[in-house]
């Protein structure tokens, strides 16, 4: 028979890249808890039309990325993308604008998207996020904002860039899309096949495109900075004023759009340089327009998703602390039970034991102490058992001392 492989664009985690994970997502919970954000945790597959109409039927995701299938009742069914669409789905169907207060919810969790893998990019991932809903004040965006960046530096991510930009509302954008549509159909001939598509649908997206001919062409496009509404202008100043109250240092972006079309106003992304060039972590904003698009109330709403992975291979020189280990080995397997009853009671005071139950003699135990990487080994033997003692054995210094059972949990909270 084939071996069979994980497929492509997934991936095992295990030791010692598992204790990255464990500590960065311990961290989230204890950071996040702090501004009274509280878990949810939402299906892995939602209805298809979900994400067609939360994220936009013209988008790359929806159109390319999605991995949708039927169910046996002929049900289409898609893998989540991304969770905003489903938290906020979750909110509208348990009633939470009404029975929850504040508002404000965050998830760990893996989601689905067809695309190429690359380092630190697979097609399941994991993100983190945040959702604050039932709030306008800029003052909401710019602690979003820091919630981003000042865990991101908690967790030791250094070199980072946090760009801003306001991409308008429905008040200001229709008509900075017609200059923007006519901008582009003047150069349409200089844009890749994907951006002269994109003319029609939404043509903030050209500034996303990587394309040589596309990145040239749109510097010379209109920016939609310059064509706020003075309630986008109004409430951008704000949050950039309190930004600086929250010490957020920031570098305004007048291209940076996101690529998802319920985004307004405040739109942010946040990179680190840390390995080489600009890679961004995380990026959010805005979407006042989402929640009653998707049937719900006429809410505004604000958060941020990041990805995991990415922040995973930034903390490669992190290290994952290591447990040290308690070996208990017997002489005789006479004292096995002995060495049972112990090693139970090691695990009550809260250390990692292994004991090794093929009975074999105590030179192979010893050995698969040293593979365990033991800090110490404790041994019962004729003499340890009939006088309460056991032999502890520093694997580090070799050094060897026989403790009173009575006397051990003292001597390890010294020791240890
Ligand atoms: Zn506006
Ligand atoms: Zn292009």
């Amino acid at each position: 028979m084939s071996e069979i492989k994980a497929p492509k664009g997934t991936r095992d985690i295990f030791a010692p890249e598992v204790h990255k994970w464990q500590y960065l997502e311990a961290a989230i919970h204890a950071y996040y808890r702090k501004f009274l954000y509280q878990e949810i945790r939402t299906p892995i597959f939602e209805h298809s039309e979900l994400f067609s109409r939360g994220i936009g039927s013209e988008t790359e995701v929806v159109q390319k990325e999605m991995y949708t299938f039927r169910d046996k009742a002929d049900r289409s069914l898609t893998l989540r993308p991304e969770n905003t669409a489903s938290v906020v789905r979750a909110a509208i169907e348990n009633n939470l604008f009404e029975i929850m207060a504040p508002l404000r919810f965050y998830y760990i969790g893996p989601m689905f998207r067809y695309d190429k893998p690359q380092k630190g990019r697979y097609r399941q991932f994991q993100q983190f996020g945040i959702e604050v809903f039932a709030d306008d004040s800029p003052q909401v965006d710019a602690e979003v904002i820091f919630a981003a960046v000042d865990f991101l530096k908690k967790v030791g991510i250094v070199q980072l860039q946090l760009d801003l930009n306001s991409v308008g509302c429905p008040q200001c954008r229709p008509a900075y899309l017609q200059l923007l549509r006519q901008a582009a159909h003047a150069e349409e001939k200089r844009l890749c096949p994907d951006c002269q598509r994109k003319i029609a649908g939404n043509p903030l997206r050209i500034f996303d495109c990587k394309q040589p001919g596309c990145a040239d062409a749109s510097r010379a496009f209109p920016l939609i900075g310059d064509h706020l509404c003075g309630e986008c202008r109004d409430h951008f100043a704000a949050v950039r004023e309190a930004l600086s109250w929250m010490n957020v240092p920031f570098h305004l972006e007048p291209r940076l759009v996101r690529g998802l079309d319920y985004y307004t106003k405040t739109a942010f992304e946040v990179t680190s340089g840390q390995l080489g060039a600009q890679n961004a972590l995380l990026g959010g904003g805005r979407y006042n327009s989402l929640i009653r698009e998707l049937g719900g109330p006429d809410m505004a709403g604000i958060g941020f998703a990041a990805g995991m992975e990415r922040i995973i291979l930034h903390l490669e020189r992190l290290a994952a602390p290591q447990p040290r280990i308690l070996f208990v080995a017997y002489q005789d397997p006479q004292w096995l039970a002995h060495a049972v009853q112990l090693a139970q009671a090691l695990r009550e005071e809260g250390y990692p034991v292994a004991v090794d139950y093929q009975g074999r003699n105590l030179k192979k135990q010893f050995k698969k102490a040293d593979r365990l990487a033991a800090a110490f080994t404790l041994v019962l033997a004729e003499d340890e058992v009939r006088s309460g003692t056991v032999s502890v054995k520093d694997m580090a210094s070799q050094e060897q001392s026989k403790i009173p059972l009575k006397d051990l949990n003292a001597w390890l909270k010294k020791n240890y």
